[in-house]
């Protein structure tokens, strides 16, 4: 900042009293499960939160998904310009899914470059420019963290060490591995040496197919592991510490060697049952930045310890496929929660910054994992299951107001403290297959001896080939991603036969009218809520890759994740007998609202605001917290600062 700016900002300083202020996310809190708890009494630091101020649900975007949701948090914006519409796209040239929020360029020489895909300028940017500081935790698609005044922590969007968002391994002795799970899981079978040893590999970066060995002998009931120069003791149902493991790989004359760290779990001794978590990169020294400033990560870690820079860090997929169990998932949540906990307080009471912004996940993942244990009309779920696990939803809320406790302790008169989410959540209990839809209807092309119905995130991962069977030369309409129909476009699509114009917009009408109207042979009650024309409901450049149409289902259907992927399995809607129980991503986002809570007083809090559309809306937070900070609005926001609503 140049030095009249700072004669500039410290004069605006003095006219007005300019606010701190912290926000503490809970990613996935739902005013409903909220609202159900503060009337029970279990909410009292949230409570007295709002006793100061208020609370209202907020509208999140369209679609309820968190890249989307978070990246109008950070900017301010819809996803027309931020332009992240989807956790999946999908590449116009071959029609194959990719990670949305972050792309990689391969180089010839040297190791690859992430690149985050969202646009516009992140609040705590512009905040930087008018010479104030932040430090910013875990908020999704941060990923490479941007430079700005202050420090900034990625989330959601950072890779594990094999470049993927998150791969577990199970070492099973004695059982048939299931090789290629659907959430991108590993199953390794062991088989013992004549000398007692069991002798397997751990598998780092996928583009240099690089691994290596790990030796396990079981003496006494317990696991010793030995790879490179460490060794390790594991009881049955224990947790190891963090682990170093490094790998080499090559780039042409370059050789690099990323470092990882990782945790196992025994499940047991004999016969062998071992699982190792994701292996996140090294904080002390990881392959890339995942701080700003990049020493950052080594300061945190030397401070507290060894922590997990992985993005989607809670091993979701290995509770869904019983990699992991339920105690053991818990457990791991509430580790990382309890250490970021700490990071943040700690961070909060160097009182160095003038915005804090941590986000915390454990809400969103609970809720997508246990659901089935508060839902009895849930294909998944249990009467023994839920007796044992039917609180840890409300547990984790419960968790998530102590944390709000802890910073309400330190906030002083200057500091304003808003607590908030970036969508709710819904029972998931029946899954929609949309290509098998627009494929019995006719517009797509696929001839059902090829189509496939076992993609994995493996596939995904690791370039599998997409959409055999498939004739794009009579195809109109295709799905990928959590909800999006994509209308095969001449000029944009490689093999696009649609016109632009009136061909295309009578297409999108079609589509629309006969899938409004599907109904759900089972309970004959409608599947779908809503269907967007993307470019009606988002503005700015990126809306030609938005999706021409995005669907939001009623509440209890979500599109299926063979859908995501381009499959086609055979019935139009299944059960959704898995762990994976609720969901966010494709209902219609009114039925996802998020909540916001602030020691401030909005008129958008009122109880008027709601029936009169002023509730507050997430790309509201960026423009009103620059307000209270007393920095001006760019006419590019799209937001209302709370203050004028
Ligand atoms: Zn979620």
């Amino acid at each position: 900042m140049g030095f009249l700016d700072k004669i500039r900002s410290i004069a605006a300083g003095r006219k007005h009293a300019r606010n701190k202020v912290i926000v503490i996310g809970a990613d996935g809190m739902d005013p409903r499960i909220f609202e159900k708890l503060l009337k029970e009494g279990k909410m009292p630091n949230m409570r007295s939160v709002l006793e100061r101020g208020g609370y209202s649900p907020m509208k999140t975007t369209i679609p309820a998904e968190s890249p989307v949701a978070w990246s109008s948090f950070a900017t301010g914006m819809n996803p027309g310009k931020h332009g992240i519409f989807d956790f999946l796209t999908r590449n116009a040239e071959d029609y194959t899914p990719a990670i949305a929020p972050v792309s990689v360029k391969v180089k010839a020489l040297g190791k690859p470059e992430p690149i985050c895909n969202r646009s516009g300028t992140s609040f705590w940017k512009r905040l930087g420019d008018a010479g104030l500081r932040s430090t910013i935790i875990r908020v999704p698609v941060t990923f490479p963290p941007e430079k700005f005044n202050g420090r900034l922590l990625s989330g959601l969007g950072v890779p594990d060490l094999r470049g993927t968002w998150g791969t577990s391994v199970l070492y099973k002795e004695g059982e048939a591995a299931v090789k290629n799970t659907e959430f991108g899981g590993v199953e390794i079978e062991l088989k013992k040496d004549d000398d007692g040893f069991y002798r397997t590999e751990i598998t780092g970066p996928k583009r240099a197919n690089s691994t290596i060995p790990l030796k396990i002998i079981v003496q006494d009931g317990r696991a010793n592991l030995s790879w490179q120069e460490n060794t390790l003791r594991l009881a049955p149902g224990e947790w190891s510490n963090w682990m170093p493991v490094f790998f080499e790989i090559s780039f042409g004359p370059i050789t690099v060697r990323p470092k990882g760290i990782m945790r196992f779990f025994l499940h047991s001794a004999n016969p062998l049952k071992l699982y190792l978590g994701a292996i996140s990169m090294d904080p002390k020294d990881p392959f890339y930045p995942v701080t700003q400033p990049s020493a950052w990560s080594k300061e945190l870690a030397s401070e507290y310890g060894n922590f997990c820079t992985l993005g989607w860090m809670e091993d979701t997929w290995g509770l869904n496929e019983n990699r992991i169990d339920e105690a053991g998932f818990i457990e791991e949540a509430e580790n990382f929660t309890s250490q970021l906990e700490r990071m943040v307080l700690g961070i909060i009471d160097e009182k160095e910054d003038d915005l804090v912004v941590a986000v915390f996940e454990a809400t969103d993942r609970n809720q997508h994992m246990f659901w089935r244990c508060i839902d009895n009309q849930h294909p998944a779920w249990n009467e023994a299951e839920s007796k044992r696990w039917g609180d840890t939803i409300y547990r984790t809320y419960e968790r998530f107001d102590s944390i709000v406790g802890e910073v309400s302790k330190r906030l002083d008169e200057k500091t304003i403290l808003m607590v908030m989410s970036d969508h709710g959540f819904n029972t998931f209990r029946r899954a929609v297959n949309i290509n098998t839809w627009l494929r019995n209807e006719g517009f797509l092309n696929a001839d059902p001896s090829e189509c496939r119905d076992d993609w994995s995130l493996k596939d995904l991962q690791q370039g599998g080939k997409f959409w055999p069977g498939v004739d794009w030369s009579k195809s109109r309409a295709y799905s990928m991603g959590l909800g999006k129909i994509y209308i095969n476009l001449k000029g944009r699509e490689s093999q696009g036969i649609v016109n632009p114009g009136r061909e295309y917009e009578e297409l999108r009408d079609e589509i629309i009218g006969k899938f409004s109207k599907l109904v759900d042979p089972q309970s004959g009650k409608a599947v779908v809520s809503v269907i967007h024309k993307a470019d009606r409901i988002f503005s700015g450049p990126r809306v030609p890759h938005a999706g021409d149409l995005v669907v939001g289902f009623n509440i209890g259907y979500r599109v299926s994740w063979q859908t995501a992927l381009g499959g086609f399995p055979a019935e139009v809607i299944e059960d959704n007998k898995k762990k994976w129980s609720a969901d966010h991503c494709s209902v219609n986002s009114d039925f996802a609202s998020g909540v916001l809570l602030s020691t401030e007083k909005y008129g958008a809090f009122d109880e008027s605001a709601q029936s009169e559309g002023r509730e507050p809306n997430i790309m509201d937070l960026a423009p009103t917290i620059m307000r209270h900070m007393d920095v001006e609005i760019p006419d590019d926001i799209d937001g209302v600062p709370l203050q004028e609503k």
